[in-house]
């Protein structure tokens, strides 16, 4: 069910929404801008579901909610409202002129049902030029029943015609530990949790694909295992590692994790604060490595994981970067150990 009360830590787009709803000015096109995962599709959709609402439910704060039983509502939710088009794109990195041209044109019939008729774009920075041209001019005489929802990460992309003439709206990203708390409310363990909500850098789409997504909480038991003693690893296992990340998503997902265990040792060597780690349940080996790293091997691990960050972006062989990356590592803590013994 659609429900503004769902989307969590957007306090102010939310209420600048519910007040335009309730007082029938909301603006014929609104950018909505944010990470992705930080809500816009939810955002939108709610939006629209309150629009079309038949019986919009308005609480005596100023909230309101659609209310979930009228027949609009119910269209909503099986997603087949006759007046809410949803722009699937024809191509993954463009939206071109011939899209936005079917839109135009389809918005020149009156609502099917209802009072207005909402189109939803997402990623839409990635109109062309021409495109976002073509939609200037529905932007310019809209008909009364339309409403434009442009989703995107930015604002960068859009020219400044078109932006002059939308209402921009910034979602921010979730923090961390709403995320944490949500996960958790969905039954996923507290430590998963943490883990996943810190990756997500506040994206709850992000961090809930991670949760429930065996395939990478299976990568990231692997990647935690080679990293509790790493010094003792053999080089297979090192280049099984960094073999078996085959996509930019699960190198940087290996990276993130890398960081966040590295981050955990220094933390737990400067406070002895063991409250302060992302990695709860590692605490042990955290300790172990927190008392036997030096803050000069951690810099150096740190230069290292650097070093592998730049030759990645310079399309350095992936695979390769990870095993120079991890056998670095590898000797800087056998170095440490032996001096240690
Ligand atoms: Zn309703």
């Amino acid at each position: 069910m659609y429900r503004f009360s769902e989307v969590v830590g957007q306090e102010t787009v939310v209420g600048y929404l519910q007040s335009a709803l309730r007082t029938g000015s909301l603006s014929h096109a609104c950018i909505l801008t944010g990470d992705p995962g930080s809500g816009k599709k939810m955002l939108a959709r709610t939006t629209a579901a309150a629009l079309l609402c038949e019986n919009l439910q308005t609480a005596e704060d100023g909230t309101c909610e659609p209310c979930g039983q009228c027949l609009s509502c119910l269209q909503m939710e099986s997603g087949s409202h006759p007046d809410v088009q949803v722009l699937e794109r024809e191509k993954p990195t463009s939206i071109g002129v011939g899209e936005i041209r079917r839109i135009r044109s389809d918005l020149q019939v009156l609502p099917y049902r209802g009072s207005h008729k909402v189109v939803i774009i997402p990623d839409a920075q990635l109109m062309t030029a021409q495109a976002q041209n073509a939609l200037l001019k529905t932007l310019e005489e809209p008909p009364a029943y339309a409403v434009l929802l442009l989703l995107s990460e930015g604002t960068e992309n859009f020219l400044p015609t078109v932006l002059s003439r939308c209402i921009t709206l910034g979602l921010r990203p979730v923090t961390e530990t709403a995320v944490e708390q949500i996960l958790v409310r969905r039954g996923i363990a507290p430590e998963q949790a943490r883990v996943c909500a810190r990756f997500s850098g506040g994206s709850v789409g992000k961090a809930l694909q991670l949760a429930e997504n065996e395939e990478s909480a299976g990568a990231r038991d692997r990647a935690v295992e080679l990293l509790r003693q790493i010094e003792k690893a053999d080089a297979s296992s090192v280049i099984e590692m960094a073999g078996s990340l085959n996509t930019p998503e699960e190198t940087a997902a290996f990276l993130d994790l890398l960081d966040i265990w590295y981050r955990d040792v220094l933390v737990l060597k400067s406070t002895g604060d063991p409250d302060r780690l992302i990695f709860t349940g590692e605490l042990q080996y955290i300790k172990d490595a927190a008392d036997t790293l030096s803050y000069g091997t951690l810099q150096r691990i740190s230069n290292a994981r650097a070093a592998a960050g730049r030759r990645l972006k310079a399309r350095v062989n992936t695979e390769l970067v990870l095993e120079l990356l991890l056998l670095q590592i590898r000797q800087a803590c056998r170095r440490d150990r032996r001096a240690g013994s």
